[in-house]
């Protein structure tokens, strides 16, 4: 098929992407000996990536004028759910990390019990500590890095008596 008669034929694309996910052989259904396997949504995405990057050439080459990947409609991706490990796991990597270092110990004590990110984390300094309210402040780090600091949060630090009788403190 000409390239020129794709710039409007966003469903063949659609009818390309339903066909990999029943079949990655583009088979006309199951026969003796072929048993139909489905393209990820993963892959079928990776196909459009690479389908509307060469349209893309061909728009920017004055073959088409509009690239019909942008308007079909690829696959989404599961959103993968989260499945945080058990209260006794966590226990366990805390006392051991805490056995070992208690710098460590205390680093991912407070990565579990604050939920702050990494980032967040190594960016404490003491003077985020009030050590006389056991307050902790984490600045927040958004996603993009770009707004560190944009928002300060008080967060309650139970252990604070340990910290503070912590030896690497004084
Ligand atoms: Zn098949």
């Amino acid at each position: 098929m000409p390239i020129r008669k794709l710039r409007h034929r966003v469903d063949i694309l659609d009818k390309l992407y339903t066909h990999l996910r029943r079949c990655n052989q583009l088979c006309t259904g199951p026969t003796p000996g072929h048993v139909c396997k489905p393209m990820s949504a993963g892959a079928v995405r990776r196909v459009h990536a690479i389908l509307s990057a060469s349209l893309n050439y061909g728009v920017s080459w004055g073959w088409i004028e509009r690239n019909p990947a942008d308007y079909a409609h690829p696959p989404k991706l599961a959103r993968r759910q989260a499945l945080p490990p058990r209260p006794q796991k966590i226990a366990a990597l805390l006392n051991a990390a805490g056995a070992v270092n208690e710098e460590l110990g205390v680093f991912l004590w407070l990565a579990v019990t604050t939920g702050a990110r990494r980032g967040e984390l190594v960016a404490l300094r003491w003077s985020d500590f009030e050590l006389e309210r056991g307050l902790l402040r984490v600045k927040r780090i958004g996603l993009t890095g770009t707004d560190v600091g944009q928002r300060l949060r008080g967060l309650r630090v139970p252990l604070l008596s340990q910290v503070q009788e912590a030896q690497w403190l004084t």
